[in-house]
């Protein structure tokens, strides 16, 4: 008897697991290539339950962590551009941004590192200049230069996260919100991907779950890991707004730590100014799922410190705070791209810097899954280097 070929049917190509800041991205570009796109979600796009809460988030071209960053930097910005075209509204502001600290630490070397790979047009700044043009920054520690990187800014990220869903949507895909993926079985022949109610087959998935990726890819070396974000006012008759006070990473005077952070933005859409403590590991892990959402009262006692001693027109009492989720990796860069199994691409572990990239890491996935060749050299953030 002759064999009978037996052609599996699927339900999709591509399977993105997890519209956050990478996948939402994913879905997008996937779709506009063509594929056929199913994207799960586990609450509604833009919710503040993962690692993408908060109404802004810092971009910066001279990326201090890795100069292989700023060539992808540089395509999300494009791709944010686009996402602002598409939905009518500002979702990218270019303020430049300023990094302060000691020659030769991490902050100024990793940034003039990126400057130098790329020949990006950074100003080098002694600290009396750093003074005259950042009145706000003229607190500094003896000997702290500036590089002030032009092209720096921050990004919206749950407008974004929503803008990148409906280009998913009006490109084809089709998208289910409140769906978590309890699953996933990846064979030789395609992926099973289950929910609680249902299963699907799909050629590939990506899964960019964030905070919960470890669930579904558990092979990973993935920590999430409890954050606290902190906002805060001018005090009366000062200002703290984004043109005082543009994008910084900064050391911090009388201490041996760093803040980031941002002015704030007036009008309906606005925000006060934001201050964070740099995130030093180790990193304990947290369950995304059990994350304590009460602020405690001594839990903001270090940042008002660092607040009260870099920025005298700042009231060191937070304005708002709330609780966002870190996923660290042991060498703080991102993983995307192929695992072990090649039906299964990951975007994620975002170690506290991707959303500025993510929209060019949902750009590398679906170059992952479409089998292209990445806009960019991305071996860095390979999956697989700590199977090495
Ligand atoms: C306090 C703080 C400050 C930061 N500051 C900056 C900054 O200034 N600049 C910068 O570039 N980056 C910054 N980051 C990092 C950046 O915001 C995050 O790394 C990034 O937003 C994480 O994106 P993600 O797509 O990996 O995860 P998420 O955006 O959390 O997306 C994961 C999504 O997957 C969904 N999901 C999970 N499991 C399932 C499942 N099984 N089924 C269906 N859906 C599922 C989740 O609900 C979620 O929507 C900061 C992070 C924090 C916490």
């Amino acid at each position: 008897m002759e064999s009978e070929q037996v052609t599996p049917r699927f339900d999709a190509d591509v399977a993105v697991i997890g519209l956050g800041a990478v996948g939402s991205s994913a879905a997008w570009r996937l779709a506009t290539r063509g594929l056929d796109v199913l994207g799960f979600e586990q609450f509604e796009p833009g919710h503040a339950l993962g690692g993408s809460t908060g109404a802004t988030r810092l971009f910066r071209v001279a990326c201090l962590e890795h100069p292989g960053l700023t060539p992808i930097a540089r395509r999300a910005r494009d791709l944010w551009r686009e996402l602002e075209a598409s939905s009518s509204q500002a979702l990218f502001h270019e303020t430049g941004g300023i990094m302060i600290g000691p020659p030769g630490s991490r902050i100024i070397e990793g940034t003039l590192r990126a400057a130098d790979a790329h020949g990006l047009p950074i100003e080098q700044l002694d600290a009396d200049e750093v003074a005259r043009r950042f009145p706000a920054h003229a607190r500094h520690n003896p000997g702290d230069v500036g590089v002030w990187d032009p092209e720096a800014g921050i990004v919206r990220p749950e407008a974004a996260i929503v803008a990148a869903v409906d280009a998913a949507r009006a490109a084809g895909a089709r998208i289910r919100t409140g769906t978590r993926v309890t699953a996933i079985e990846p064979g030789d022949a395609g992926v099973t991907v289950r929910t609680a109610d249902a299963e699907f087959r799909v050629r590939h998935v990506a899964v960019t779950s964030g905070p919960w990726i470890s669930r579904l890819v558990p092979d990973l070396p993935l920590t999430p890991h409890r954050v606290v974000m902190t906002w805060f006012r001018a005090r009366d008759g000062r200002d703290a707004n984004l043109e005082v006070l543009p994008v910084f990473i900064r050391s911090v005077p009388g201490h041996d730590t760093w803040i980031w952070g941002h002015g704030a933005m007036p009008g309906p859409d606005g925000f006060d100014a934001k201050v964070g403590p740099e995130f030093d590991g180790p990193f304990t892990p947290d369950d995304p799922d059990a994350i304590d959402r009460e602020i405690h009262p001594d839990e903001t006692d270090e940042i008002r410190d660092l607040v009260a001693a870099t920025f005298p027109d700042l009231d060191p009492a937070p304005s708002g705070v709330t609780t966002c989720i870190m996923t660290h990796t042991p060498d703080g860069q991102f993983v995307v791209g192929p695992t072990a199994h090649p039906r299964v691409v990951v975007g994620g572990g975002c170690s506290g810097h991707s959303f500025k990239h993510a929209s060019a890491l949902g750009e590398l996935v679906a170059q992952s899954v479409a089998g292209e060749q990445p806009f960019t050299d991305a071996a860095f953030l390979d999956p697989r280097r700590f199977a090495r």
